[in-house]
């Protein structure tokens, strides 16, 4: 069950025992039946949300609601159920009414107020639901939640110095820590900066970065990218070196460049030291091409594919396979050629279109590496897929 239609389970739950009480202070002719009738209703409704049947949900919380019009947490049950359908002006309008209604506690009409931010966010009312939600914070009321949103609108907007704030207060409020979010936030800054030609700018908010989230890798990439632009090999080599070390699964992305750094600096020693460590660290294959096209430059054609097949036989792989084919190709001449193309050109087909980074929390995937999920809307959760079709 999603957290979302856990909440709303329990909305329900409330509004059925309010809807109990009320026919409690019922005349005593009158309990018996109402009670039961509502504890009915509520256990259909409930019932139905849990099987994820919102349509049939809605229709027995309007039954409920009619019988029951004062019954508050029916009538936020159902804005919910409104809007998880995409039916946001019916959700507005029932929040709205609700909001207007004198008789409200603080606590239900707040909770009324962050449903009706909700619905404006789901809407594309943004400005709207900020303003809510600023209130909500700045009554402390659902701030933790309220703030989440805001981060969320921010986000949308791209505006990041306010997103840091409400991530810097939500670690204030909940002492969960925010350090990677509000990295990715300076990263973000940092990268519009050197966009500008920003260096100095650009400096300072990675080093922020580094500070606030000492293992965070973005910005000792961002930094080996600048770095390298510079030609200022030995900062690009240490920027990428660390960004390795905080999380090996981003190798693919630092490699390249990082050797290309390393050999500038004429380290070629320690190239193949960090090659043969990382091909023993990290599960995907690139490190084994890098090493593969190395030997190849060394010590020619027929040692590049010697190590290279022996690896394939320990790790298999449609990139290492294609790789080999390659190095193949460079030596076979004739009909036996012919049929080498035509395997290279099936790896390829099959290696088109494979997603190369996959989202660990919802599964999107990509070819391309992103720092926030496109799908799921989480940061650093896209990581590079190793298996057999992977890099
Ligand atoms: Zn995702």
């Amino acid at each position: 069950m999603t957290l979302d239609l856990s909440v709303l389970a329990l909305l329900v739950l409330a509004a059925f025992l309010s809807g109990w009480l009320a026919a409690r202070r019922s005349p005593a002719t009158a309990v018996g039946a109402q009670a039961d009738r509502l504890r009915r209703n509520y256990f259909r409704g409930l019932n139905y949300l849990l099987n994820e049947q919102p349509d049939k949900a809605i229709e027995v919380f309007l039954q409920i609601a009619e019988v029951d019009k004062q019954t508050v947490e029916t009538h936020l049950a159902l804005g919910n159920l409104f809007r998880r359908r995409g039916e946001t002006d019916r959700a507005i309008r029932v929040h709205q009414n609700l909001i207007a209604r004198p008789n409200l506690t603080p606590e239900q009409k707040s909770l009324a107020l962050l449903e009706l931010g909700e619905d404006y966010m789901r809407a594309g009312l943004l400005d709207r639901a900020e303003t809510l939600f600023t209130d909500l914070v700045g009554i402390d009321a659902h701030a933790p939640a309220a703030l989440r949103h805001l981060i969320a609108i921010c986000q949308q907007e791209r505006d990041w110095k306010r997103a840091i704030e409400h991530a810097r207060r939500l670690e204030e409020i909940t002492g969960e820590s925010q350090a990677e979010l509000v990295s990715q936030f300076l990263s973000e800054l940092a990268e519009h900066a050197a966009a500008k030609n920003d260096a100095a700018q650009a400096k300072a908010y990675l080093t922020e970065a580094v500070t606030v989230a000492p293992v965070s890798v973005r910005p000792r990439l961002i930094e080996g990218r600048l770095a390298h632009a510079q030609q200022d090999w030995r900062r690009a080599a240490n920027a990428y070196e660390r960004a390795i070390e905080n999380d090996i699964e981003y190798l693919p992305i630092a490699l390249a460049p990082m050797l290309d750094a390393l050999e500038q600096l004429d380290r070629s020693e320690s190239i193949d030291a960090m090659l043969d460590e990382w091909m023993r660290r990290y599960p995907g294959i690139s490190p084994v091409i890098k090493m593969a096209r190395r030997v190849r430059e060394r010590d020619g054609d027929a040692a590049a594919i010697r190590f290279l097949a022996e690896r394939l036989r320990k790790k298999p792989s449609v990139r290492g396979l294609s790789e080999l084919v390659d190095l193949q190709l460079a030596n076979t001449q004739g009909e036996a050629r012919e049929q080498l193309e035509q395997v290279r050109d099936l790896l390829r087909q099959l290696l088109d279109g494979q997603a190369l980074f996959r989202c660990s929390r919802c599964g999107f995937g990509a070819r391309s590496h992103h720092w926030q999920c496109p799908g799921c809307k989480s940061w650093s959760t896209i990581k590079p897929v190793h298996g057999i079709a992977g890099n």
